[in-house]
């Protein structure tokens, strides 16, 4: 089926082979009679959906035995408030200012804890990343905090920082919302890693954590059960009702990801080589035109969220218009940052960069 490129940040465009399983099988899954929607959390049925995706997601994720896999709800604005209950203790953590969603985090972290900025990249207007050799970092904290790609200024950590490395000892907890499942993740350099789901895994409404075991049962006293990882943890994200149909959708996704191939790669590796080849494509054009421009620091560039400019601003009213018209849609910059911003996640085909590619191109003729 053909619909138009969606270049939404989030919400973001889905598979289309999963959207339309989840189609099929909307008023009967499984001749169960009912729709995933309403079936009891706690039945057979769901039971089997939800053990499918974690066990998919660990696959995919390759992720080790001694991390637990949570399935949660509050998106990664209520992870910036969960994360200090469960691992601060009212204590130290440091934060990598890096974009606008890490600059949440630590404001969010300091009304539980005593939040302190390790790094900052806000000088340059989040165009770059400090090297972590350059890292403040409290011998103390009790994690370190990175948000590994800033979805809204375009901004990724290519290779995770090696804290022991750096003479530390905290854990490192990743923000991976707007890039997970868009490449492996090295566990040995990570403590929890979270996530909210509607980028690159499925529907709003799901949150994934993955956390290290030994980082369980250590949150604070005020922390709501419904958010204490030991809690979610050993009731196997079913301590209290959870997001059933957007996990079911997560569940499809994760298949999908596992029959995707790219020679000899499957799944999140041939994932990976997609978008390496997508973002080459489109940074490539943008480099070379004098037309468009991207303000981020080459080595830091974001595979999944690619903001540019138009360098006469007073185009770009008539630039949307005419990717709308073209089938290119949401690609509007975020207010904070203006501009254009297109978003190139798992779901998003060469195709979509190369139409995007092809209209940059010839709004610019007509420009001229
Ligand atoms: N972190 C990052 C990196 C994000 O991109 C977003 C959402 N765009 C959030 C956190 C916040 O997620 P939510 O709206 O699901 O709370």
């Amino acid at each position: 089926m053909s619909r138009p490129f969606n270049f939404s940040a989030g919400p973001a465009a889905m598979p289309v082979d999963v959207l339309q399983e989840a189609a099929a099988e909307m008023l009967d899954w499984h001749g169960s009679g009912m729709s995933v929607m309403e079936m009891s959390h706690r039945g057979k049925e769901f039971g089997a959906i939800l053990e499918a995706a974690e066990r998919d997601l660990r696959e995919l994720l390759a992720v080790p035995e001694h991390f637990r896999i949570l399935f949660m709800q509050g998106g990664g604005l209520a992870e910036n408030a969960i994360v200090p209950l469960n691992l601060s203790r009212g204590e130290s953590v440091d934060f990598v200012i890096s974009g606008s969603w890490s600059q949440k985090s630590f404001k969010e972290a300091g009304r539980y804890c005593s939040a302190r900025v390790a790094a900052s990249n806000e000088a340059d207007g989040h165009t770059s990343l400090p090297d972590p050799a350059s890292w403040q970092l409290d011998p103390g904290a009790r994690y370190v905090h990175l948000c590994s790609n800033e979805t809204i200024n375009g901004v990724e950590t290519h290779e995770l920082p090696d804290l022991k490395a750096l003479g530390s000892n905290a854990p490192l907890v990743i923000d991976f919302s707007s890039h997970v499942a868009s490449r492996p993740v090295d566990w040995s350099r990570v403590g929890l890693a979270f996530g909210g789901a509607q980028k690159n895994l499925g529907p709003a409404g799901v949150t994934l954590v993955v956390v290290r075991e030994d980082l369980l049962g250590h949150a604070m006293k005020s922390c709501p059960s419904a958010f204490d990882y030991k809690t979610v943890a050993d009731n196997r994200s079913m301590y209290n009702t959870p997001p059933t149909f957007a996990i079911y959708m997560a569940g499809l996704t994760f298949q999908w990801l596992k029959r995707q191939a790219e020679g000899a790669l499957t799944g999140v590796a041939a994932m990976e080589a997609r978008n390496i080849a997508k973002a080459a494509l489109l940074y490539g054009y943008i480099d070379q035109s004098a037309f468009y421009s991207n303000q981020v620091a080459a080595h830091c560039r974001s595979r999944m969220n690619v903001p540019f400019f138009l360098h006469d601003e007073s185009r770009n009213e008539a630039f949307l218009a005419g990717a709308k018209a073209a089938g290119l849609l949401q690609l509007k910059g975020h207010k904070s940052v203006g501009g254009m911003r297109a978003s190139i996640y798992n779901a998003m085909p060469i195709e979509g960069v190369q139409a995007l590619v092809a209209y940059m191109r010839d709004f610019e003729k007509t420009q001229a």
